[in-house]
C-alpha cells in the first residue's frame, strides 16, 4: 500500500478524554474513531489490526476442533427470558422493538441463543461433544465505557460454546479451549497471567481468566507463589484476633461521627473495633450488611452471597434508613428491621463499638451471639496490603491487568433452562453440559498497544501488525529514490511480506513521525544513497538505524520478522 493513496488520518494530539497510552495512541494513529461514547469505526490500519488478532483466534480454534458460525446480532427476547436473564442482565442489554412491538436486544453474548440452536437438532449422544463459535459484534451498555475500545459499548468477541454429554466431557473441553487460548494469546506476544475468576453473570462453576499485564488494566490480580486470582475472587482471612472477656453493654453519646474514622477516633479505639454497617436495598428489600471497621466490603462476592445481579443491589436512602428503624451513619445489628448478614469474621470479634440506631450514639462491648445475631458469610471482604493466602504465612502481591478472555465451566444452567437434552446409550434423556468460552478481539487491540509503547508510539509485533515493513522515501520528487523504494517495495510484496511504501511529498520529519506513531515494525529508508543501492535500516522497537546493501537488507528482513 502507499502512502499517498493510505487513508490515514494521523492526529499530533489526542482528544482530551482520552486517558490511557492505547486509547491516545490508537486515535492518534489513525486506527480508531470515536461515534459515540464507547461507539468505535476502525480505519484501514485499525480494521487490518483487527482482523490479524482474528485470524490467530479462528486458526487455534479451528485446530481445537470448534466449528465456526454467525449469528445474527439481534436476537429474541423470549430466549432471554427462558434463562432468566433478560431482567437479570439489567441495563447493561441493548433493548429495542420491531414495528410489531416483539421485543429484541443486541446480544451482550450468546448462551441461549447457542444452546436455541442446538436443542432440536441435536439429538443423540452420538451428536456430541459439539463446539461451535463466532466472532460477532456484541453490545452492552457499560455503566462506564472508557480507556477507547478496552470497555467499549459496541465490541468484537469471538464466543465458543462446548456441548458434551456429562461433567467429564465439559471439562476435556473446557481444557482444549484452556490450551487453545494459552495459544493464542502466546502467538499475539501478550505478556498474560491466567487466574481464577468470578463468574459473575454467567452462573456455574470453574472458571478462568486470561488477563494481559497492563498498569493501566481495570482488574487487579492478587497473587502469591502458586496462586493467582482476581481480586474479586481472592480468599480473605481475617486475622485471628486474642480472646477477651465479653464486657457490658454501654451506650456512648459520639455526635457527628457518622464514619468508622470519626467513630474510631472520637472514641480513641482501633478501626477494627468498631462494626462497619453497610445498608442495602436488595430487590427493594432492607439488607444490612456488616463487616469488621477496618476492611472494605467485595461487591462481587456479596452479589454472589445474595445471588443477585449488581444493578439489583442499591444503597438504601435516609427514608429507607428510617423506615427500617435507623438512622443513617448511626445503624447497628440490634433492634433494627432488617436481613441481617454478616462477615464471618465478624462473628469471632469480641466488644464491638456498634451504631445505636439513634442520632449521635454508640453502644460499646457488643458481642456476636450474646447481644446480635443474623447470617453469616463466609467471606464477604475486599482484599488488601497485608492479607495473607489462605493457609500460608505469604502476603497477597498485586499487580493490574486487563481481561482478555475468559473461559466458564457453565454446566446445566443454560440447558436446562432452555430444554437443551439428548438420549444417552439406553434411550434415555438426559442434559447437556456446557462450557462459554470469549476472547475479547477489539479489547486485545487495546491490551496489546498498552504493552507495546513507547512516547513515540505503537510498537506493534509482527504477528498483529498492520504491515509488516515501511519504506519512506525520502524525497519523493527523487526519481533514483522513489525507483529504487517501488523496487524494494515490489521485492518485498513478491516475497509475502505486507509493506507500506511512504511515497508522500511530505517533509522527511512528518514521515519519521507518522512511521514511529503507526509502530510498523521492520523500517527502510531510502535516501541519498540510492544510486549506490544503500538504504537505512532499522527495527521499530530498537530504532537502531544501519546502512545496508539490498541484498544483506532481505536476509536481515528475513531474521527480524520471526524476532519482532
Ligand atoms: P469485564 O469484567 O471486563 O466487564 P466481562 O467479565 O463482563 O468483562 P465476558 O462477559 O467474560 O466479560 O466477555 C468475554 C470477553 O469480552 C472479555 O474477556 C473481554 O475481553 C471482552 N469484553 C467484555 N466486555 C467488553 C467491553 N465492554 N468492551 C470490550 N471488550 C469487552
Ligand atoms: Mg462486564
Amino acid at each position: 500500500m502507499k502512502l499517498s493513496k493510505l487513508y490515514m488520518p494521523t492526529l499530533r494530539e489526542a482528544p482530551q478524554d482520552a486517558e490511557i497510552a492505547s486509547h491516545k495512541l490508537l486515535l492518534r494513529g489513525a486506527f480508531i474513531r470515536k461515534s459515540a461514547s464507547g461507539i468505535y469505526s476502525y480505519l484501514p490500519l485499525g480494521y487490518r489490526v483487527v482482523r490479524k488478532i482474528e485470524n490467530i483466534v479462528r486458526e487455534e480454534m479451528d485446530r481445537a476442533g470448534s466449528q465456526e458460525i454467525l449469528m445474527s446480532a439481534i436476537q429474541p427476547k423470549e430466549i432471554w427470558e427462558a434463562s432468566g436473564r433478560w431482567d437479570r442482565f439489567g441495563p447493561e442489554m441493548f433493548k429495542l422493538k420491531d414495528r410489531h412491538e416483539r421485543e429484541f436486544c443486541l446480544g451482550p453474548t450468546a448462551e441461549e441463543y447457542f444452546t436455541t440452536l442446538i436443542k432440536d437438532e441435536v439429538k443423540s449422544y452420538k451428536q456430541l461433544p459439539l463446539n461451535l463459535y463466532q466472532i460477532q459484534t456484541k453490545y452492552r451498555d457499560e455503566k462506564r465505557p472508557r480507556f477507547g475500545v478496552n470497555r467499549a459499548r459496541e465490541f468484537s468477541m469471538k464466543d465458543a460454546y462446548s456441548f458434551d454429554i456429562d461433567p467429564e466431557g465439559m471439562k476435556k473441553s473446557y481444557q482444549e479451549m484452556y490450551d487453545a487460548y494459552e495459544k493464542i494469546f502466546d502467538r499475539i506476544g501478550l505478556e498474560y497471567v491466567v487466574v481464577e475468576g468470578d463468574n459473575g453473570a454467567m452462573g456455574g462453576n470453574q472458571s478462568h481468566e486470561f488477563i494481559a499485564l497492563a498498569d493501566t488494566g481495570e482488574g487487579v490480580i492478587a497473587y502469591g507463589t502458586g496462586y493467582a486470582a482476581t481480586a474479586e475472587k481472592a480468599k480473605v482471612v481475617y486475622p485471628e484476633v486474642p480472646d477477651e472477656e465479653a464486657r457490658e453493654l454501654e451506650e456512648v453519646h459520639t455526635p457527628n461521627t457518622k464514619t468508622i474514622e470519626e467513630v474510631s477516633s472520637y472514641l480513641g479505639e482501633e478501626k477494627s473495633r468498631c462494626l462497619k454497617a453497610v445498608d442495602f436495598m436488595v430487590q427493594e428489600k432492607p439488607v444490612v450488611v456488616f463487616i469488621p471497621g477496618d476492611r472494605e466490603i467485595n461487591m462481587a462476592k456479596l452479589e454472589g452471597y445474595l445471588g443477585v445481579p449488581e444493578h439489583e443491589i442499591e444503597a438504601m436512602n435516609d427514608e429507607q434508613i428510617k423506615s427500617i428503624g435507623s438512622v443513617q451513619g448511626f445503624t447497628g445489628p440490634m433492634g433494627i428491621d432488617a436481613r441481617l448478614i454478616f462477615d464471618s469474621s465478624v462473628a469471632r470479634l469480641h466488644n464491638l463499638i456498634v451504631g445505636a440506631n439513634k442520632e449521635d450514639y454508640h453502644i460499646k462491648n457488643a458481642n456476636y451471639g450474646r447481644d446480635f445475631e443474623g447470617e453469616i458469610a463466609e467471606d464477604l471482604l475486599e482484599v488488601k496490603e497485608g492479607d495473607l493466602i489462605e493457609g500460608t504465612n505469604e502476603e497477597y502481591k498485586f499487580r493490574r491487568g486487563v481481561e482478555v478472555g475468559n473461559i466458564f465451566q457453565l454446566g446445566t444452567k443454560y440447558s436446562e433452562s432452555i430444554g437443551a437434552t439428548y438420549l444417552d446409550q439406553n434411550g434415555k434423556e438426559q442434559i447437556i453440559w456446557m462450557g462459554s468460552y470469549g476472547v475479547g478481539v477489539t479489547r486485545t487491540v487495546a491490551a496489546v498497544v498498552e504493552q507495546f509503547n513507547d512516547d513515540d508510539g505503537i510498537i506493534w509485533p509482527i504477528s498483529v501488525a498492520p504491515y509488516h515493513v515501511i519504506i519512506t522515501v525520502m524525497k519523493a520528487n527523487d526519481e533514483t529514490q522513489m525507483a529504487l523504494g517501488e523496487e524494494i517495495y515490489n521485492e518485498l510484496i513478491s516475497k509475502g511480506y505486507e509493506v507500506l511504501l511512504d511515497d508522500r511529498n511530505e517533509r522527511p520529519g512528518v514521515k519519521f513521525k507518522d512511521r514511529d506513531l503507526i509502530g510498523i515494525p521492520l523500517r527502510i529508508t531510502v535516501g541519498k544513497k540510492a544510486d549506490e543501492k544503500i538504504v537505512e535500516y532499522s527495527t521499530r522497537r530498537e530504532k537502531n538505524n544501519v546502512e545496508i546493501e539490498l541484498g544483506e537488507l532481505y536476509s536481515k528482513i528475513e531474521v527480524d520478522f520471526k524476532n519482532n
